[in-house]
């Protein structure tokens, strides 16, 4: 009885997997037509510079405008996109979409703004990556230093010297680099010291349940000292409470991101708060 108690959970678990790398084929498939179609589509979430109290930039959200299914979150399709590969030509669009949008925004009168792209590990680890990012902001025409590449912590493990050439040959043509997510991963810190980066963005996860957790409080504040030291500048992402942007403005954080300010905006919402404008002033009276 017992044995053929296990063969039907044999037979069950067999059809569950089978169900599930169906429906990830068919995923994988429907991202493929999506690329082709022009689905994609990128939001802006608004970067505000503490100290100016302007809006300095944005990070570049990917979204897929599915005609089935909607507006589909990152979530549900990157981790399928990176392991079938097609993150790559997907990143790709991202890079070349994110620079036509800064230029266009230039042209509209709205300044240059920094747009920042989420960079994956299969398109770091290309070889092309370079010429991939040369190729948009010339084909924008645009000022190559407003293009900001975020990165995350697990993607600075490997050759140290190749990794450090590559960082360095993409900056000398002019953009820059941020640590997507710090905190979160298992990498050592020393990396920090050696590596040309420009800005630390503290995960969300910190940022969260301060001021009141006491944990959080303390390792916020000793990234937002250990980052000035080592001269990066410090990004907070997911703020959404005015304690949580007064404790973080003490603390001489730079940058916020967060839905207290903003969620992630269609390029043309995004046009309109920028010209709208932040009331830092109002918003940290204290
Ligand atoms: P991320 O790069 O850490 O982006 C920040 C995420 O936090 C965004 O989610 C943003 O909407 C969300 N967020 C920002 N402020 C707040 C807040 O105050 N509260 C809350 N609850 N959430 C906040 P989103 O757009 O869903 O993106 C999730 C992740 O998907 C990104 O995390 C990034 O890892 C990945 N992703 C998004 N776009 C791209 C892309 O173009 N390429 C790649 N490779 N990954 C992307
Ligand atoms: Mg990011
Ligand atoms: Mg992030
Ligand atoms: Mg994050």
């Amino acid at each position: 009885y017992a044995k053929q108690q296990g063969v039907n959970n044999y037979a069950f678990y067999s059809k569950e997997i089978n169900e599930l790398s169906k429906k990830r084929l068919s995923m994988e498939a429907a991202l493929r037509r999506a690329l082709d179609n022009n689905e994609f589509v990128l939001h802006y979430q608004p970067k505000i510079d503490l100290q100016t109290g302007k809006v300095k930039g944005c990070e570049a959200l990917i979204r897929w405008d599915s005609p089935e299914m909607g507006m589909v979150p990152p979530f549900k399709f990157i981790p399928i996109a990176e392991e079938s590969g097609l993150i790559v030509p997907i990143g790709t669009w991202v890079i070349e979409e994110a620079c036509r949008q800064q230029v266009a925004w230039r042209q509209q009168g709205l300044g240059d703004l920094i747009v920042a792209v989420n960079v994956a590990g299969p398109q770091f680890n290309m070889n092309n990556l370079q010429q991939v990012i040369c190729s948009a902001i010339e084909a924008a025409g645009m000022n190559p230093n407003f293009l900001k590449l975020e990165i995350t912590e697990g993607m600075m493990m490997g050759d140290e010297d190749s990794l450090i050439k590559k960082l360095n040959d993409i900056k000398s043509y002019g953009p820059s680099f941020s640590i997507d997510d710090f905190g979160t991963g298992y990498s050592s810190l020393s990396y920090l010291k050696r590596f040309p980066l420009d800005e630390l963005k503290v995960d969300r996860s910190f940022i969260i349940d301060v001021p009141k957790a006491k944990d959080d409080s303390a390792i916020v504040k000793a990234i937002i000292a250990m980052a000035h030291s080592l001269d990066l500048n410090v990004v907070a992402e997911g703020v959404e409470e005015l304690e949580q942007l007064e404790f973080l403005k003490g603390l001489g954080c730079n940058v916020i991101q967060g839905f207290y300010f903003s969620k992630p905006l269609p390029a043309q919402a995004f046009a309109e708060f920028v010209r709208a404008g932040v009331d830092l002033v109002s918003a940290t009276n204290t």
